[in-house]
């Protein structure tokens, strides 16, 4: 048996982590099954812990588990552990902020061929409006283990539909080549006439 594949993937804004909530939510409310929900994370030392997630829309609080990006095969032992606590299969992971996952392809793949059901939610683009991590090649596992992708709607202000995402530090369009981590940068949707992205080679 293998498990089926759900991707939901869009800009920045597109109620992406909310549409993978609502969907755990309803697995478990319903289908009567375990969702055990991945967070990566860059400061996860010393293994994998549960985290309280807060739920942007019902404003209730989840749990899941942080991972360290880097490693997301350290989560097989977590997977391991929770199907001996609760006595039966974990039939479902759900992992959000999908792009940050290293070697995302050949985990999820793993996760497939070990007859888990796969949530992922990520974001398609980076801010220079390239492929991010390794979203958009999930969707080939789509068409070989079945599921669906799902394009998250975000609007930029003017009232298009946004496909990137803009980010802006000190309340500027952040050129092309500025560094990973600023802080006090932010991000907004935007469509392909507002999207600025100074500094673009081609
Ligand atoms: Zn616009």
């Amino acid at each position: 048996m293998q498990g089926k594949l759900e991707l939901m993937m869009g800009p920045m804004r597109s109620n992406k982590t909310a549409e993978l909530l609502r969907r755990a939510d309803m697995r478990r409310q319903y289908a009567k099954q375990y969702v055990m929900i991945l967070k990566p994370s860059d400061d996860t030392k010393g293994g994998a812990g549960v985290v309280e997630s807060r739920n942007p829309n019902g404003g209730g609080k989840m749990s899941a588990l942080a991972f360290n990006s880097a490693n997301p095969w350290e989560v097989l032992d977590a997977i391991r552990d929770t199907e001996q606590q609760i006595g039966k299969r974990v039939e479902c992971i759900a992992i959000d902020e999908g792009q940050f996952v290293d070697e995302l392809f050949v985990f999820t793949r793993y996760l497939l061929d070990a007859d888990h059901d796969v949530l992922v939610a990520g974001l398609d683009l980076d801010f220079r409006a390239l492929p991010f991590g390794e979203m958009l090649n999930l969707s080939w596992l789509v068409n070989a283990y079945g599921g669906s992708i799902t394009e998250c709607m975000a609007y930029c202000s003017c009232g298009a539909r946004a496909l990137y995402s803009q980010r802006l530090i000190d309340g500027k369009p952040a050129p092309y080549d500025s560094p990973i981590k600023v802080p006090g940068d932010a991000y907004e949707p935007r469509c392909a006439e507002h999207f600025i992205l100074p500094g673009k080679p081609h």
